[in-house]
């Protein structure tokens, strides 16, 4: 039976609060400001909070279960980076303070420009994007500006591996820059002989993703670096599969000139649903003068006994700010807390654990599941949601039925190199057994598509919805299941 909505519960006069007599003379309001009529529902209390708590038992979340989407490294997040997040010493300043009185604050955000320089081979950092996208959009206008500042105009072409994360694209042509897809060879890495012969003196750069978004390790990297760099472009990296290689590699090291970091993915911090975020970039010193800001910089070195005072500096030819105040402040708390927690080693062995955890489930399902480019995977393989012997049944009917064990589907359509991909990252964060009963359901799926395909195709079973048109969902979005009394 259908639970009544909270409109169909709506008894009048029921209330689930009272307010106070006002101990202040009531003054009438302006008229027209008020509407004559609020239909809302009158309820208890309990009406209300059983409502809420229903429906947030609705949501599927890292909290509740395995979340193995790929590509977005959705690892737990601890719950003291939460109780940091909220100290109030952080959570109780506000931008426009100054910045004598939120030295602590600066003083974290200098820190953490220094350790994700450390951890990822550069030299300068600036924290203001508020996403992966909004810092590939910032790398992508400082090497812009780097050009552009050596009237270097004509180089206009960006090129973009066939493997890459759609933002890719997109922004290198908000950027004003003109895009030349680079294609995959039978390994799963960027074709060299494709990208030497895309080079001229046109060439403004390239977007590469390490490991890709194969999961793989580009195994011509640091060739790929020589040949872009010889014909004067820079080399952009998309961070967001770091996972794969804290402690283990530096991008800055491999010839990397600019990356951004998703702190929300590599760091851990609640994401997905629109944010918030965070998205670093960290450079080489030939770009520093270029990287929005403001930046936080010592402004008066201390002594044993005083501290170091900080404070904004703009960069000399900063591209400008990307974001409002400082960027996400709070996500850069929950970073620092994760980076402090875990240390050099413990940063080392978060990669070590995605990648094993994530070759563990390659070699249980594989075989059973196609996995083309078939070699040793980073922290995330794809696999094709496909049979010959079961020709009706997609990568989406895998997804949807994994629902109905209880598991978050993979990435699904993404890479789409791979026909019908499943992108699966099961992080660092989860055990043997929990990779054990995903990897089963997997199997048990297998065997069902090929038995008794309905099962797939009418899936989910069991949640309070089925299928949904996503895109309609996505760009008609209604919020409520009845129809409200007012527009
Ligand atoms: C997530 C992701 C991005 C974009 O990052 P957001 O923080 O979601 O904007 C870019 N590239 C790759 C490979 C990603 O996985």
């Amino acid at each position: 039976m259908r639970e009544p909505t909270i409109y169909e519960m709506s008894s009048p006069g029921r209330q689930g609060v009272r307010y106070p007599d006002p101990d202040v003379p009531t003054t009438p309001l302006p008229e027209g400001l008020v509407r004559e009529t609020l239909p809302l529902p009158e309820l208890s209390e309990l009406d209300v909070v059983r409502h809420y708590t229903n429906i947030s038992k609705k949501n599927y979340s890292i909290d509740s279960g395995f979340y193995p989407l790929g590509s977005c490294t959705m690892k737990y997040n601890p719950k003291v980076n939460e109780e940091a997040a909220r100290l109030p010493g952080f959570a109780f300043t506000h931008p426009l303070q100054p910045t004598e009185t939120i030295q602590g604050n600066l003083a974290l955000m200098f820190e953490l420009q220094q350790w994700l320089a450390e951890i990822s081979g550069f030299d300068a950092i600036s924290l203001q994007p508020a996403a992966g996208a909004q810092g590939e959009f910032s790398g992508v206008m400082t090497i812009r500006a780097y050009h552009l500042h050596r009237g270097d105009s004509q180089r206009k072409k960006m090129l973009i591996p066939d493997s890459a994360h759609g933002t890719n694209p997109a922004t290198a042509s908000m950027c004003g820059f003109e895009t030349v897809a680079i294609p995959t060879d039978e390994k799963g890495n960027v074709d060299l002989a494709a990208l030497k012969a895309a080079c001229d003196d046109t060439l403004a750069g390239i977007m590469l993703t390490n490991p890709n978004t194969l999961g793989l390790f580009e195994q011509g990297i640091i060739e790929a670096i020589e040949i872009v760099h010889q014909a004067g472009g820079l080399v952009y990296g998309d961070g967001a599969n770091l996972n794969a290689l804290l402690g283990i590699a530096r991008p800055g090291d491999l010839g990397i000139d600019v990356m951004h970091f998703n702190l929300h993915k590599t760091f851990s911090t609640p994401h997905g649903g629109g944010g918030p975020g965070s998205g670093p970039i960290g450079v080489k010193q030939h770009l520093a003068p270029f990287i929005p800001g403001p930046v936080v910089t010592v402004v008066e070195e201390g002594s044993q006994d005083v501290p170091p005072l900080f404070g904004f500096t703009m960069p000399e030819h900063s591209i400008g700010r990307v974001k409002s105040f400082f960027g996400n402040f709070a996500m850069m708390v929950r970073a620092y807390v994760y980076i402090s927690m875990h240390g050099p080693d413990g940063l080392r062995t978060i990669s070590e654990n995605a990648v094993l955890n994530a070759n563990y489930v390659r070699a249980l399902v594989n075989g059973v599941y196609h996995v083309p480019y078939d070699r040793i995977c980073m922290h995330e393989f794809v696999a094709e949601g496909h049979w010959n012997e079961a020709p009706e049944v997609s990568a989406l009917d895998i997804a949807k039925r994994l629902i109905d064990y209880n598991f978050h589907p993979p990435t699904n359509y993404f890479p789409l190199i791979v026909h019908e991909a499943l992108m699966i990252e099961p992080t660092e964060t989860e055990s043997k057994q929990t990779l054990d009963r995903f990897a089963d359901a997997l199997l048990k799926i297998a065997e069902e598509a090929k038995n008794e395909p309905a099962l797939l195709k009418d899936a989910p079973h069991n949640t309070p919805v089925g299928r949904l048109n996503e895109v309609k969902a996505a760009k008609d979005l209604i919020l409520c299941s009845c129809d409200l009394p007012y527009g």
